[in-house]
């Protein structure tokens, strides 16, 4: 059977999705003290690579020991202010998340709504925008809950055009799709850890163009203050105990992305997704997306939740999601056909069973 690492007969179709043996094998290492230089310099590298990867040589990084949503919170916080038009998009869960956020900061903020698996009207949000005079757009590469993927060629176009600035959550697109800051004039990038770059979830960040440090920030967050973080990172450093082990992992993923390119990562993800999509045509399950990402594919089934919960007996580990029907699967990580075929034989088995 396909090598999974420590636990063979664990199958991953969730974030992180299946990780490789050597990132697994430094989360098993005692733990080096982190205010050395060396820490530093790991931290630093990483920085750099990260800033080629995604096309931001001159701006900066800084990275969070917390999960995704706190570097959401942290763009709002630092780089909103309650003075600002803010618009952001909502196609989903993580979409709506955004002016959660802002009204539990008292910020105000317009929503855009998309109908779930949609793609955006783009003439619509082009109109939107020019008649209302947004300061900033807040918005999502890709909706996870759904699995759309919008066209940051069209927003990026709206929001230069209009002069708006632009956030975009880009947590489950970096490494699974194209996406490149300086291509599309995005002040700030969010990332985490546990999505595209398939490492265990605890680290987010903030990708930070030189654009948006010239134009600045508040300070309106004690943990996540983006000046403080920023001072601290210009030397390797964070303001509080960074997750050492994460961050460890994180620079051997980086170096390793650096050798392979990040083509070869799109292409493997672009491989797995076609498959199992392949798979979903030929037993008609429906894709959940107008225009899927490479990061998941969402699919009606009936009993998909049932499904989901029967799987789990046998450490088969798939997304159900807010609708009974729709089950979601990851393509980040450790993926190929034949552990493909596993989950598909085993998905037909189940539906099987469950209709006698
Ligand atoms: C996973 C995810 C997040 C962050 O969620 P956390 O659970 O806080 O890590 C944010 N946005 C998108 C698009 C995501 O997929």
């Amino acid at each position: 059977m396909y090598n999974t690492g420590r636990n063979p007969d664990l199958l991953s179709f969730a974030f992180p999705g299946l990780i490789e043996e050597e990132i697994l094998n430094i989360g098993a290492e005692q733990i080096p003290y982190m205010r050395t230089e060396e820490f530093s310099e790991l931290v630093l590298d990483s920085e750099r690579i990260l800033k080629e990867l995604i096309g931001c040589d001159d701006g900066k990084v800084i990275g969070y020991t917390a999960s995704g949503t706190a570097a959401m919170e942290s763009a709002v916080v630092n780089y909103a202010s309650k003075f600002d038009k803010i618009l952001a998009i909502n196609g989903g869960t993580f979409g709506k998340r955004w002016k959660e956020i802002c009204n539990y900061h008292n910020y105000s903020c317009d929503e855009f709504e998309v109908d779930f698996g949609k793609d955006i009207n783009y003439d619509q949000l082009d109109e939107f925008i020019n008649k209302n005079k947004y300061d900033i757009l807040l918005c999502q590469h890709h909706e996870t809950s759904s699995g759309q993927l919008f066209d940051l060629n069209r927003i990026a176009e709206i929001c230069r055009r209009n002069d708006v600035n632009l956030v975009v959550d880009a947590i489950s697109s970096f490494l699974t799709d194209p996406f490149d800051m300086a291509k599309w004039n995005i002040d700030i990038a969010i990332l985490s850890s546990q999505k595209g770059l398939n490492l265990p979830p605890g680290l987010s960040f903030l990708v930070i163009s030189e654009k948006a440090l010239k134009r600045g920030f508040n300070s309106n967050n004690y943990y996540l203050d983006i000046e403080d973080n920023l001072s601290n990172f210009k030397r390797g450093q964070t303001p509080f105990s960074p997750a050492t082990t994460l961050f460890r992992q994180l620079h051997y993923r980086l170096s390793k992305l650096k050798e392979l390119g990040i083509g070869q990562v799109l292409q493997i993800v672009d491989e797995n997704a076609r498959y199992f999509r392949e798979a979903c045509a030929n037993n008609n399950w429906h894709l959940s997306a107008e225009t899927p990402s490479g990061c998941i594919t969402g699919f009606y089934i009936d009993n998909g939740r049932k499904i989901c919960n029967e799987l789990i007996k046998d450490k088969i580990y798939v997304m159900p999601s807010g609708n009974e029907r729709l089950s979601r699967i990851s393509h980040i990580g450790l993926q190929n056909k034949e552990i493909l075929n596993i989950l598909i034989d085993k998905i037909k088995a189940t539906q099987n069973k469950l209709l006698l």
